[in-house]
Order: structure tokens, then sequence, then C-alpha cells
């Protein structure tokens, strides 16, 4: 249930994304997260979660409706506003991980900080607190060949978090990585949650959603249920 006297990172009003071709991925969708929450956006392939992680991380605009982050209307901002609201106040984690393959954990982890005016001791040492984090303060040299797929999941949260941003955005963090590896990555997002991060996760899996405190239910674009909603009635 969602504190009214806590921020609102992130707000959706009435939001609807039509792709060309009148394919509705995102139809009159309505959210409201506010810091410290920990929630899944939960729906079948297709219905329409990665639209609504992309219009909330401002990567795409809406076709309808408000998009709000931190109290500021996304379509008011310029394209050079909006990427340094994704740099300084999103953290993004998806499913393929998408590390650079020629640098190590700590460089990864690194570029996190590239726009931020830091120098490379300051990013460096960033970057390690980051690593250390996620559990990895022994894996900082390591490439990411020569890592296996949940701690590369882990490099990739903290590059995520290195810049300490409002709210974690993670699209199926957990779809590539087998179900040992998977649940060791949700139990840090878990510990995460509890240190103060916000953090949304984007899931087809009913399972994960199910061991997260608030579900976003979504089918065929339309928000179908939202737990905080009946808790809160
Ligand atoms: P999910 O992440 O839940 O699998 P998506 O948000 O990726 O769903 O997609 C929702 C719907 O929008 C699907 O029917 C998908 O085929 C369609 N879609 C997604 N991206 C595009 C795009 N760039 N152009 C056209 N259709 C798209
Ligand atoms: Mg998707």
């Amino acid at each position: 249930m969602t504190n009214p006297t806590l921020a609102t990172v992130i707000e959706m009003e009435r939001v609807s994304r039509t792709y060309p071709g009148d394919v509705r991925a995102l139809r009159e969708a309505s959210v409201r997260i506010v810091e410290g929450e920990l929630l899944a956006v939960v729906g079948p392939s297709g219905s329409g979660k990665s639209t609504m992680l992309q219009l909330m991380g401002t990567l795409d605009r809406p076709s309808e409706g408000v998009v709000r982050l931190l109290g500021h209307d996304v379509a008011a901002l310029s394209d050079r506003q909006l990427s340094a609201v994704r740099a300084n106040w999103i953290g993004f984690v998806f499913q393929q991980f998408f590390l650079t393959p020629h640098l190590n954990a700590a460089q990864n982890v690194e570029t996190g900080l590239l726009y931020h005016g830091l120098s490379r001791a300051q990013r460096r040492r960033r970057a390690l607190e980051a690593l250390e984090r996620v559990g990895l303060g022994h894996r900082v040299e390591h490439r990411p060949a020569e890592l296996s797929g949940g701690e590369k999941q882990r490099v990739a949260v903290a590059r995520a978090l290195v810049a300490r941003p409002a709210i974690l955005l993670a699209d199926e963090p957990t779809g590539a990585l087998d179900s040992r590896s998977g649940a060791g990555v949700l139990a840090l997002l878990h510990e995460l949650n509890a240190e103060g991060t916000t953090i949304a996760v984007i899931t087809h899996d009913q399972e994960i959603a199910r061991s997260l405190p608030r579900r976003v239910e979504l089918l065929d674009g339309t928000i179908r249920h939202d737990t905080s909603l009946r808790e809160a009635a």
C-alpha cells in the first residue's frame, strides 16, 4: 500500500502507446510509483510490459496521456533534458545484460557514470563500491566472458545503480538465467529495496511477481489489476 507522504517517482496518467500499423500496445494505463516501492509489472508476452517500461524510462514518448518523472512532465522536456533525466534518475537492467565485452566488470560499471562530471578516480571508487554492494567485490577485473550469467546480471545491476538513480527499471532481469542464478538476482533486488532503492521488475513470470510486494497486471495493453489499489480501497 502506498503512503501519500512519500515522493512520487513515476506517474502515468491514462497513457496509451500506439505503434505504426495501429498496434495498441498500451491503453490508458494509469499507475503511480512512490519512493521505496518494489513492484512487478506482470503479464504474458505481448501484453505491453516493455512498452510500459520504455515509457516509464523516457526511452519512448506516449501517444496519449501524461508521464511524470519526479513531478516533471516528460512531454515538456527536450531530448537533451531527457538524456540527462535518464542518466541521473533511472537505472536500467535488461534480460540480455548489455555489458561491453572488452571492458572488465569495474569498467562496465564506470560507464554508468560517464556523463556525471566525475574524475576517473572518483568513477573507479564508485564502481568498486557498487560492485561490493552487489556481492562482486572479488570479480572487478573479470570481463563478461569470465563471469557466470548471474554475475553478469549483478554487474548490470551495479552499473544501473552506480549513479544513484531514483528508480531501477528491470525488464525480465532473470529471463536469461537458470533458476538458481535468477533467484540470486531476485534476492539482490530485495536487498537493494530494503536499503531504500525503488525498483520496478517487469516479468512474465507469475511466481516472480507473487514474490514482490506489489503487482501491476497487464493484459492486452490494459492494466487489469493493481494490488496497491485493492489494498488502498
Ligand atoms: P511485452 O513486453 O509484454 O512482451 P511489448 O510491450 O514488447 O510486450 O509489446 C506489446 C505489443 O506491441 C506487442 O503486440 C508487440 O508486438 C507490439 N510492439 C512492440 N514494439 C513494437 C514496435 N516498435 N512496433 C510495432 N509493434 C510493437
Ligand atoms: Mg517485453
